[in-house]
């Protein structure tokens, strides 16, 4: 599934599921660029391998070309929607050239929507370069997940692809958007770490002037 809303109890649905379910009212449209990732976090649902097959955003015959998203977008009854997120089953980054051809699309589409990328970070390590510059003028809000308040544990639960050096990429990363994104938040899953957890989290963010957002799970 491309495109898709979601809908109480976790529940991923296509658009026309979607309206059928919620006739009125503004919901956010999400985009599943990709069911690649860098990390392999412990709480993701890619890892339980029978889940992942079953879920309507897994890519099991290969992942869609950028043609095919740009015609599932010109079928989107946008008098619907009131945000546009990055987002699905994977990491977005891990598509860089096709995430940011879409976020231009959407732009000239919508330029009233405001935009959402939901990722790890890790775009900077994977691709050796400062790829923050690519999202001015297309991207309103990038949403980080911090995961966890040092380098060990954020490698225990990611085991992200680049090792321990992985967490304080992932942050300057985060500080490297504010030039370009104008709304950069990290987040925190609630029910993995406690409160301790969290507070230091809080406390590193407000260190380097990021805003923290702890959230209920979903991916990323
Ligand atoms: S939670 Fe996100 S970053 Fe972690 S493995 Fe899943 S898709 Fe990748």
């Amino acid at each position: 599934m491309l495109v898709y809303a979601t809908h109480s109890g976790g529940r991923y649905l296509p658009i026309a599921d979607s309206l059928k379910e919620q006739p009125d009212g503004l919901r956010n449209l999400y985009i599943n660029v990709t069911n690649h990732c860098n990390c392999s976090c412990t709480f993701c649902l890619r890892q339980k391998k029978h889940m992942a097959e079953q879920s309507t955003l897994w890519y099991k015959d290969g992942e869609p070309s950028l043609e095919e998203f740009k015609a599932a977008l010109d079928a989107v009854p946008w008098q619907y929607f009131k945000e546009i997120v990055f987002c699905g089953f994977g990491e977005p980054t891990m598509r860089l050239d096709v995430l940011v051809e879409l976020l231009h699309y959407v732009k000239k589409l919508q330029p009233q929507l405001p935009t959402r990328l939901n990722t790890n970070g890790l775009a900077n390590l994977e691709y050796g370069e400062d790829i923050t510059p690519r999202f001015a003028n297309v991207l309103d809000t990038i949403s980080i997940s911090l995961n966890a308040s040092n380098a060990e544990r954020y490698y225990e639960l990611t085991r992200a692809k680049y090792g321990v050096q992985s967490y304080e990429a992932m942050l300057d990363f985060a500080q490297k958007a504010k030039a370009y994104v104008p709304n950069v938040v990290l987040t925190i899953v609630d029910h993995v770490e406690g409160p301790d957890e969290i507070a230091k989290c809080q406390a590193i963010c407000d260190d380097r002037g990021l805003t923290l957002r702890v959230r209920p799970y979903e991916d990323h």
